[in-house]
């Protein structure tokens, strides 16, 4: 069904067709954290997808057999049509359908989503603390984050989840205080390594792995190894001792790449589908979305995922390639 991809010098071939996408819906930022881009004036695309364009791309993907769609970025709330885009995404039927935001506009935007049928929410902040915040964002307000998570709870998001990349030296000493904060508001907390993608690259020397905040949450957390949710990606959670319903998750994007098990499929603001976050390898579908050609993208689809590294001979951000690749572009 699908061509083979030659890696070395065995071949491989892709498993099962993608079921699971994360559309960057914008590439376009308004935080720099410090492990993703270097500035806010790092460029963005000079085309990107329109409304109709991105229909035609969602309904290739769903016909490919897509059944989990997460909108990412770049910032996704940011894009002038993101409601209407979740609104048609939940007209579809679809199994899964989330959403990744710094939260920065979600305040205003939580009931809109909410109503527009958008399932659940994932929530980026790395501290508790404003002045960190500034920091580790270079000038976000926090205040504004953490209206937006209140506004979501409000309007009635249940499983809501806090991502909160670690980086030594510079938030690591507030894993605890993040996991009960989180757990005071029934909130998951997931702990992330520095992945070494694009900036987070150069911070090779300030990644904590998740088995030394695993040591550090010892007194709080059960002694078990993690356990995945199904069809839920790469987090591993483990439970409070205290409190079963409760759970910290892990993604060790450094220390185990998981990339055997990746199911993923990417598309770029500008069309492009991506069979993995940490190389630029990929396909220009933009075109053909702007064409309306919906058999196209389905065609389209197959070739980048026959060109998905197949885990075992590429691993993804141990690969030098990884450090010149733009999670922001690609839709992290
Ligand atoms: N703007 C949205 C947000 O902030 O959640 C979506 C895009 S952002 C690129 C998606 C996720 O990627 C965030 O949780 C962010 O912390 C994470 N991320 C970006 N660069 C990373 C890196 N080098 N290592 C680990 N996580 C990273």
């Amino acid at each position: 069904m699908f061509a083979l991809r030659v890696i070395d010098t065995p071949k491989v071939e892709p498993a099962t067709p993608p079921t699971s996408v994360r559309l960057s819906l914008t590439d376009r930022c308004d935080l720099a954290c410090i492990y993703c881009r270097p500035d806010k004036k790092d460029g963005y695309f000079d085309e990107v997808l329109d409304l109709a364009a991105w229909k035609t791309m969602v309904n290739g993907l769903v016909q490919a057999g897509v059944r989990r769609v997460r909108l990412t970025g770049g910032e996704p709330l940011l894009h002038p049509h993101a409601v209407a885009m979740v609104a048609y995404l939940a007209s579809l039927g679809l199994d899964d359908l989330a959403l990744t935001t710094n939260a920065t506009r979600l305040a205003r935007l939580a009931r809109p989503l909410r109503e527009a049928g958008l399932h659940r929410i994932n929530v980026s902040v790395d501290t508790l603390d404003a002045a960190r915040f500034a920091r580790m964002t270079r000038g976000g307000r926090l205040g504004r984050v953490l209206a937006g998570i209140e506004a979501a709870r409000a309007v009635g998001f249940t499983s809501i989840k806090l991502n909160a990349v670690v980086v030594r030296g510079e938030n690591d000493g507030e894993i605890e205080a993040i996991v009960r904060w989180c757990w005071e508001r029934d909130i998951v907390p997931r702990l992330l390594e520095v992945m070494q993608i694009g900036e987070g690259a150069k911070l090779a020397d300030r990644v904590v792995t998740a088995a030394e905040m695993r040591v550090r949450l010892a007194h709080l957390l059960e002694p078990h190894d993690g356990e995945r949710e199904t069809n839920r990606g790469p987090a591993k959670y483990v439970r409070a001792r205290h409190d079963s319903a409760k759970r910290v998750g892990f993604i060790t994007g450094t220390s185990d790449t998981y990339c055997k098990g990746c199911d993923r499929l990417r598309v770029a603001s500008d069309g492009t589908l991506r069979p993995c976050l940490a190389t630029n390898d990929g396909v220009a579908a933009g075109d053909i979305a702007r064409s309306g050609d919906e058999a196209g993208i389905v065609a389209a689809i197959a070739d980048a995922w026959a060109k998905k590294p197949d885990g075992d001979v590429w691993k993804g951000c141990t690969e030098d390639e990884a450090a010149r690749v733009s999670i922001r572009s690609i839709g992290g």
